[in-house]
């Protein structure tokens, strides 16, 4: 199947209370404008520099999502030109986004990445570090949390529900709690092989890239 047809599949299966991210990761401005032509204007990149020189080389009327590991010394690169950072996951990284944005005035919408498997090779606040992380956000005057990211351990489907419905009960609990600058809205989980059951489970935001453009190819 094609780029379009794929996304209208998905589409049509989601419905319209869930957002589709195309994850556009390592794919061609060309295999984009495909996604592009038939609407889509959420793009998510999870390398800094791709996402930069996409942002300035494609349509200005698109949204990017960072949904990879950010380090530190590379916050300046996007202040201005992410919609959401799918990725906020230390005190550390909070400061320096605060500090970045704030140098241009700019408001930085994150998300707040949980390691919810608890693994040392992925990268996500632990859940009892939670608190800490919102304690310090309360403080800050250009960034406002807009909901939770997770990427969940490989198993089967019922593993990968377990870790869904965990987040989702992190999610409710932090949305019936009133913090400054922070509002539950997106709860970002599911990707190609577990989007389905990610849904099921009250994801409302889901990143595709296999299932849109195919296997990705590393090696380009
Ligand atoms: C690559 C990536 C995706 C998309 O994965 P697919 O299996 O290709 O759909 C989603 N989320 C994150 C954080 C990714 O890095």
């Amino acid at each position: 199947m094609s780029i379009k047809e794929n996304i209208k599949k998905i589409k049509e299966e989601i419905g319209d209370n869930v957002k589709l991210l195309v994850v556009s990761k390592t794919r061609s401005l060309e295999e984009m404008e495909e996604a592009y032509e038939i609407g889509e204007r959420d793009f998510a990149e999870n390398k800094v520099q791709e996402l930069v020189y996409k942002e300035e080389n494609f349509h200005k009327d698109v949204n990017w999502h960072l949904i990879g590991k950010l380090q530190t010394n590379k916050v300046k690169y996007i202040v201005g030109k992410t919609a959401l950072i799918h990725s906020l996951s230390s005190v550390k990284l909070l400061q320096m986004i605060e500090k970045k944005f704030g140098e241009s005035n700019e408001i930085a919408n994150v998300l707040i990445q949980i390691n919810i498997g608890r693994e040392e090779s992925k990268s996500g606040i632990l859940e009892e570090d939670l608190e800490e992380l919102i304690l310090e956000v309360e403080k800050c005057n250009f960034v406002k949390v807009k909901g939770i990211m997770v990427i969940i351990p490989k198993g089967d489907e019922e593993s990968n529900r377990m870790y869904f419905r965990k987040t989702k009960e992190i999610f409710d609990d932090l949305k019936t709690k009133k913090f400054k600058n922070i509002v539950m809205e997106t709860l970002s989980m599911g990707m190609t092989h577990d989007y389905k059951i990610a849904i099921e489970e009250g994801a409302n935001t889901i990143r595709v890239g296999t299932g849109i453009f195919g296997e990705r190819d590393y090696s380009k």
